[in-house]
């Protein structure tokens, strides 16, 4: 009896494509996702991996355990930083000091700031704040970011951001004087941190603004409008202040 041709080949050929495809695209997560806490704390989550920012209260963080985990922490100050938490995480850390991490997902850059209002490159930083890079995201995340002006190489290091996580009691003292990193930067969400009714008055002038008790987002590219400036404001306090706003 003659045998029966096989044509399965180019099905199965297809398939592995197929297969190969999926694994290659279905495994990446669609969103980064950013849980964002009291003062500046900040978790980042993309595809098991996680960077951490200035985690004073490390019981509202995520549980799980993640394979590759970044620790940063902009300085010193209590309000951002939990010495015991630091001391006891075994991930790769900084903690007031430059420097650079990359993986697969993450690109992460952390340069040197001032606390204060005026910041020269080079010297000693009283703050740092970081570059986030991840799934076509540019995230900067300034800790307690106090200057008047961003010098040339933090302007160099960001170039346009798409998120920024930003103290803005600082260095928003009235209409006229906007914080920089908005001006030059151009952050098209601001989730600002450290305010007060004054300045976010002034942060959400002719912005766009988003009231929610929520603390966890997802993004991706396509949810960045870089012709607009949204504000974020979240957590308990946001339905006060909009009722206040809204007036
Ligand atoms: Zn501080």
């Amino acid at each position: 009896m003659e045998k029966e041709k096989i044509t399965l080949l180019p099905y199965s050929f297809s398939t592995i494509i197929l297969v190969f495809l999926f694994f290659i695209t279905g495994c990446k997560d669609e969103y980064v996702t950013i849980n964002v806490g009291e003062n500046a704390q900040t978790e980042i989550i993309y595809n098991n991996h996680r960077v951490l920012l200035d985690i004073w209260n490390p019981k509202v963080i995520s549980k799980k355990k993640f394979e590759k985990e970044y620790v940063i922490a902009s300085h010193l100050h209590e309000d951002h930083y939990e010495k015991n938490f630091y001391e006891k995480c075994t991930s790769d850390k900084l903690l007031m000091t430059p420097g650079t991490f990359k993986d697969e997902y993450f690109s992460i850059d952390t340069i040197g700031s001032s606390h204060t209002s005026y910041y020269k490159d080079g010297i000693t930083p009283s703050n740092c704040i970081t570059l986030i890079q991840v799934h076509d995201i540019k995230i900067g995340h300034f800790g307690d970011f106090g200057q008047e002006f961003l010098t040339n190489e933090q302007i160099a290091t960001f170039g346009k951001i798409d998120i920024a996580i930003l103290p803005v009691l600082y260095t928003f003292n009235d209409a006229k004087n906007l914080n920089d990193v908005i001006v030059k930067l151009k952050p098209s969400i601001i989730i600002p941190t450290h305010y007060d009714l004054e300045n976010l008055e002034i942060l959400l002038n002719g912005r766009s603004a988003l009231f929610t008790g929520k603390t966890r987002f997802k993004f991706s590219k396509k949810d960045i409008n870089p012709l607009e400036q949204k504000v974020i404001i979240y957590g308990e306090l946001s339905s006060g202040y909009r009722k206040i706003l809204q007036r």
